[in-house]
């Protein structure tokens, strides 16, 4: 049974079969993808509360040192990553505050909100009036905190990163595969183009990886809402010394990933941690947001590499690389330029944005057309 899946009512069969199977995948048994997609954001970290203290990462500050981006910080990196043509504001998170970050807390309730997916949503308006489209990561949501922001969001996301109980989520606060599961069901039960992942390294084993990913696939069969799906590898930083998986390990989990989710679902590896080379041969078909203007505030001590040198490896691989928005062609209607078949995906308030005059509003319609400009 997956930790906490039923204490969040998360019922799924993933049969001894269908792990066997994926467990028999090797990279050899993959087909190399004939295109590679990459989205142009800015990362803002609007807040690095978080009630967790997961063992791996450095993105989180305890109760004192957190931050808390104010509606002008925000506004001023969309506007840079707007003029530099970005589409996508991605705003990342720990998970809920609590108690304990009184000061942020204080500060939210200064600004006139009572939660932070309330503040959310004002940034995603700020994201949206400067000419972004939002892309949320604020962690495990109850269906009332992502009702709160479901329409001012393009996509939304929650790495799974394993349906295994392992020790780097231990501790006196700990977040729940079931609760992450749930989660990734709330955004079905919206209709929110989401992305998802699996966090490799961790003390899962390969089985774990293979129900993880049955379990993403068995919740996208259910709602056909998972647009992509991460596979990353841990990496050493100042919290976490446990190594990270070798490049077989990553093609293997890659290859799994391809294998296990259906083609309409992508399978992502953040560049700035595995190099593209490698993995161009086991099924990755997307990059990614790759940032021209900030820093992987997840992953601060890995640059990105320019969009010129990415531009270079796919070429020399004679993989074109094509720059998509944050929410996938395939979720956008047709007449708007994608290739979804009826509109329930995206919000009126999203839509609007693709469709208004403008700049964002042209330069959404470009990359939807696939005439996106990586790199001016
Ligand atoms: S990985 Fe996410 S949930 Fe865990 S401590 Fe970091 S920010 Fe919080």
């Amino acid at each position: 049974m997956i930790p906490g899946a039923a204490e969040y009512g998360v019922d799924l069969a993933l049969p001894e079969r269908a792990i066997r199977r994926a467990l028999s995948i090797t990279p050899a048994d993959v087909e190399p993808v004939e295109e590679l997609t990459v989205a142009k954001n800015v990362f803002v970290p609007l807040t690095t509360a978080c009630r967790y203290t997961c063992t791996y990462c450095t993105y989180f500050d305890p109760p004192g040192e957190a931050s808390l981006l104010s509606p002008e910080e925000v506004r001023e990196i969309c506007r840079r990553g707007a003029d530099a043509g970005c589409t996508e504001a991605l705003f990342t998170f720990g998970d809920d505050p609590d108690d304990r970050y009184e000061e942020i807390n204080r500060q939210l309730s200064a600004w006139g909100h009572d939660s932070i997916h309330s503040y959310l949503r004002e940034a995603c308006e700020i994201a949206l009036d400067t000419g972004l489209l939002p892309h949320s990561n604020p962690g495990d949501q109850s269906h009332e905190q992502m009702g709160l922001v479901a329409d001012v969001n393009a996509s939304m996301g929650v790495m799974l990163e394993t349906t295994a109980d392992v020790a780097a989520h231990a501790g006196p606060r700990k977040k729940t595969p079931g609760q992450r599961l749930a989660t990734i069901r709330t955004a079905g039960d919206f209709a929110m183009p989401f992305t998802t992942g699996i966090l490799v390294g961790i003390g899962e084993t390969r089985a774990d990886r293979a129900e993880s990913l049955l379990a993403i696939r068995e919740l996208h069969e259910r709602y056909g809402h998972i647009q992509e799906v991460i596979v990353q590898p841990v990496v050493e930083n100042d919290r976490w010394r446990g190594g990270s998986p070798d490049v077989e390990t990553i093609r293997d989990a890659v290859a799994m990933a391809r294998y296990v989710l259906p083609e309409s679902v992508s399978v992502q590896a953040p560049p700035n941690l595995v190099s593209l080379e490698t993995l161009l041969d086991c099924g990755i078909d997307d990059l990614g947001g790759v940032s021209p203007v900030t820093d992987d505030h997840i992953n601060p001590e890995y640059r990105w590499p320019a969009l010129r040198e990415l531009e270079r490896l796919a070429d020399e691989a004679g993989v074109p690389l094509r720059e998509r928005l944050p929410v996938y062609d395939r979720f956008v209607p047709e007449e708007l330029g994608g290739t979804a078949s009826d509109d329930r995906w995206l919000s009126d308030r999203v839509e609007r944005a693709i469709r208004a005059e403008g700049e964002a509003g042209e330069r959404y319609r470009r990359v939807l057309a696939g005439e996106g400009v990586l790199t001016p």
